[in-house]
């Protein structure tokens, strides 16, 4: 409250500033200030009974709006918002609009602020109308198409995200390849779970066109070919992916093991594995390749490569699984021990987050292309549980 206060007695003090200034010039004679603005003491009454919402209706309704006190409507207006106190911004900015003696540019940022004010409360659609005014008046193009854009992404109304992308594009010169990707994404997955895998075919073709490096992509169009049984065409785009960004192994590491054994290609599979884990030590592709070594050659053998794998990787996985393969191998009173410590591990696994932005550092249990915290796309990575300790 007391911030608030000081924040208001400067537009307390213009409101009778301007008042004292409109009395000298309307009479020569000096005029008492309390006879002639009532309004102002009764704001000011209002203020200091801390009642700040009728006193700032009270100012605001004073000053008069001209280059000088528009700013400080601005200003006000603003700070509100900052404060995340919505409706108040929203009524000055509300205020401005309705004023018919605004400029053309100052009605155009007055339009734009509300607009933020509405976006701020969730109200997207008034938001939606005052951005496409700002847009037909060809004023504020460039903020009014980022807020539109993030409008649009909000509603995951992904084909007029592409429209304004472009129309942004236009304006800035700047190139959002990578976004437009996205969202070209963002279709081809609505599309695959329609089972249109045409549709969805031809729109992650544009999402490489638009980003060669686009590592969604190739992950969507493995699924989608998987999802017709092409599986030779899924394991190349899941390879891919590999191709473009390891750290997403372990997202396309069960599509692909799957993909192999439909192929009826398993010691394809294992050798292919075998030559991944040479170049990327990853804990997915080791826990892989030890069930496959448990298959095939025992339990030993698979406590063997995890024991390897911990002496020089930290990993908590590599320990559930070295506690898993011990409970199975044990037959004395420690199997029970290791049966509490396997149970115990896994409720800690998976209370833990296996993702991280890497622009905000946010921790998600679910892979988001788009962080819901910073709004920033491709950030989001899956972590590494390995730390080297060679
Ligand atoms: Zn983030």
């Amino acid at each position: 409250m007391q911030e608030l206060l000081l924040l208001l007695l400067p537009v307390a003090a213009a409101s009778g500033w301007l008042a004292a200034k409109r009395s000298d010039r309307s009479q020569k004679s000096v005029v008492s200030e309390k006879e002639q603005n009532p309004a102002y003491f009764k704001g000011l009454n209002y203020l200091l009974n801390e009642q700040p919402d009728k006193a700032i209706d009270i100012f605001v309704q004073m000053l008069d709006i001209d280059n000088e006190t528009m700013e400080t409507h601005l200003a006000l207006g603003n700070l509100f918002r900052r404060r995340g106190e919505v409706e108040r911004a929203i009524r000055i900015h509300q205020n401005l609009v309705a004023r018919p003696t605004l400029d053309r540019s100052q009605r155009a940022q007055a339009l734009l602020e509300l607009g933020q004010d509405y976006m701020r409360a969730g109200l997207f659609d008034r938001a939606e109308n005052l951005l496409i005014e700002l847009l037909e008046i060809k004023q504020h193009e460039p903020q009014a198409l980022q807020n539109l854009r993030i409008i649009y992404q909000q509603e995951k109304d992904w084909t007029k995200c592409l429209d304004v992308l472009s129309k942004l594009e236009a304006i800035t010169g700047e190139m959002l390849g990578a976004e437009r990707a996205h969202y070209y994404c963002e279709l081809a997955v609505m599309a695959r779970k329609k089972h249109d895998y045409v549709q969805a075919e031809q729109l992650l073709k544009k999402a490489q066109k638009s980003d060669s490096d686009c590592v969604r992509a190739a992950l969507v169009q493995g699924k989608v070919e998987a999802a017709q049984e092409n599986n030779v065409a899924a394991i190349n785009s899941f390879k891919r992916v590999v191709q473009q960004d390891p750290a997403f192994i372990s997202e396309i590491l069960p599509f692909l093991i799957q993909c192999y054994l439909k192929l009826n290609k398993r010691n394809e599979l294992i050798v292919y594995l075998q030559q991944l884990y040479q170049q990327q030590k990853s804990i997915a592709v080791m826990l892989s390749l030890s069930d496959f070594l448990q298959e095939d050659e025992g339990n030993q053998a698979a406590v063997e490569l995890v024991i390897d794998y911990l002496h020089k990787y930290s990993s908590l996985d590599g320990v559930h699984k070295l506690i898993d393969l011990s409970c199975k191998s044990t037959q004395d009173a420690l199997a029970d021990t290791f049966l509490i410590l396997h149970e115990q591990l896994a409720m800690l696994l998976k209370k833990r987050a296996a993702y991280q932005c890497k622009q905000c550092g946010l921790e998600v249990k679910t892979l988001h292309w788009q962080c819901p915290g910073c709004k920033s796309w491709d950030s989001i990575k899956p972590i590494q549980d390995l730390s080297l300790s060679e």
